[in-house]
C-alpha cells in the first residue's frame, strides 16, 4: 500500500518493462552500480514468458523454457542489486532539471535521472476461440521463434502483409506443408517476398478466408483443427493443422512515448543505435524501437546497450 502523500522516490535508472530488453538493461544498470528501478505491470518476462521453448538464445543448446529463461534473467538481474516494482508506469513526465518524473499505479511515485523504456509490443490478436488457450501450444505469433517445433506438420500462417508472407517462407524449411490464409484474394506483401512465396513448393493459398476457430487439446499442449470460412461464399471448412502462425498486426507498447519521441508509421520510438531517443536521458529499448529485430537475443542485446549509454549519461550530466 503506497502512501499518496508520500515524496517520490529518487532513482538513478528507472526501466519500465520486465522483458527480456528490461532485464538485460537492468542487469547492465544494476552492475554498473546505479540504482535500478524495474517496473512491471503484466507478466514478469513479457512476451518469452509465454513461450513454450526458446531454440535461439546463445548458450542453451538445448533450447530453454521461455518462462525459466525470462526468471533467470530476473534473478541474475536482482542479484546485483535491480529493484522490481510489480506496477504499470502510468505517466511519464520530463522535469525541468531534466530527470523524469514516473507515476505508477499502485508502487507509488519516483524520478529517475535516466529512464528506460522497454514495453515491448503485443502481437494483434484473433480473438476467436482456441486462440488463447492454445498461445505457446501452437499457437505462435513468432515463426522465427516457433517454426521449427512443427517439423513435417501441416501448419497454417494467417495474414497477408509482409510479417505473414516473410514467416510464411521460412516456415516451409521446416513444415510439410504451409497454407496461408488471407481474407483478401491478393497479398499486401512486397513483391520480391510474394515471389519468394510463390515459387515455395510446399505452400499453398487459401484466399478470402478467415480462421473463426482454433481447436486442440490444451493438456495435451497441441493444436488439431481449424475452423475456416470463405468470406465470399460463407462456406465453413474444418481443416486438420498442427499449428497456427498469426501475422495481422503488432501494437507496440509506446503510448507513454506519444508526444514526447519521434516515432514510425507502426507507433514503434526512433532511436538511434546507443538506443537513445532525442530527449537527453531517455532511452527505449527492445520491441517498441523502431527497426528492431524482435527477438530476445537482439531485445537483451538493445537493453544492455541503452544500459551502457545511460550509465555514461549519467556520469556526464549529474
Ligand atoms: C509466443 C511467442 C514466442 C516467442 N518465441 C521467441 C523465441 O523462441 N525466440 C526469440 O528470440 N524470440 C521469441 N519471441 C519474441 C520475443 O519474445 C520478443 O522479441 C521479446 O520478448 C521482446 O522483448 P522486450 O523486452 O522488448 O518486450 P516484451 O517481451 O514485450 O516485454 C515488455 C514488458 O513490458 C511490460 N510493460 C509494458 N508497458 C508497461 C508499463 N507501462 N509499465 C510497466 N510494464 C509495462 C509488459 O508487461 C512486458 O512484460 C516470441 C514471442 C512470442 C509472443
Amino acid at each position: 500500500m503506497t502512501n499518496e502523500n508520500q515524496a517520490p522516490r529518487e532513482v538513478d535508472i528507472a526501466i519500465i518493462g520486465g522483458g527480456p530488453a528490461g532485464l538485460a538493461a537492468g542487469l547492465y544498470a544494476a552492475r554498473a552500480l546505479r540504482t535500478t528501478v524495474l517496473f512491471e505491470g503484466g507478466v514478469l518476462g513479457g512476451q518469452i514468458a509465454t513461450s513454450d521453448r526458446v531454440e535461439n538464445y546463445p548458450g542453451f543448446p538445448d533450447g530453454v523454457g521461455g518462462f525459466e529463461l525470462a526468471m533467470a534473467m530476473h534473478q541474475q538481474s536482482e542479484k546485483f542489486g535491480m529493484e522490481t516494482v510489480y506496477a504499470r508506469v502510468t505517466d511519464l513526465q520530463v522535469l525541468e532539471d531534466g530527470r523524469f518524473a514516473l507515476r505508477t499505479d499502485g508502487g507509488g511515485d519516483f524520478i529517475a535521472k535516466a529512464t528506460l523504456v522497454t514495453a515491448g509490443a503485443d502481437p494483434v490478436k484473433l480473438g476467436i476461440p482456441g486462440e488463447v488457450e492454445l498461445t505457446g501450444k501452437g499457437v505462435s505469433y513468432c515463426a522465427t521463434c516457433d517454426a521449427a517445433f512443427f517439423k513435417n506438420m501441416e501448419v497454417a500462417v494467417v495474414g497477408g502483409g509482409d510479417a505473414a508472407v516473410e514467416e510464411a517462407v521460412f516456415t516451409t524449411r521446416y513444415a510439410s506443408k504451409v497454407i496461408l490464409i488471407h481474407r483478401r484474394d491478393e497479398l499486401r506483401a512486397q513483391k520480391v517476398l510474394q515471389e519468394r512465396a510463390f515459387a515455395a513448393e510446399n505452400m499453398e493459398f487459401l484466399w478470402d478466408s478467415v480462421v473463426e476457430e482454433i481447436h486442440g487439446d490444451v493438456a495435451k499442449g497441441q493444436v488439431e483443427a481449424i475452423t475456416v470460412r470463405n468470406v465470399k461464399t460463407n462456406e465453413v471448412t474444418r481443416m486438420p493443422m498442427s499449428a497456427v502462425f498469426i501475422f495481422i498486426g503488432q501494437t507496440p507498447n509506446s503510448n507513454l512515448l506519444e508526444g514526447i519521441v519521434p516515432m514510425d508509421a507502426g507507433k514503434h520510438a526512433c532511436v538511434n543505435a546507443w538506443m537513445e531517443t532525442p530527449v537527453p536521458g531517455l532511452f527505449v529499448a527492445g520491441d517498441v524501437r523502431a527497426d528492431a529485430a524482435r527477438q530476445v537475443v537482439s531485445s537483451a542485446g538493445d537493453g544492455a546497450t541503452a544500459a551502457i549509454r545511460a550509465d555514461h549519461y549519467i556520469t556526464d550530466h549529474f
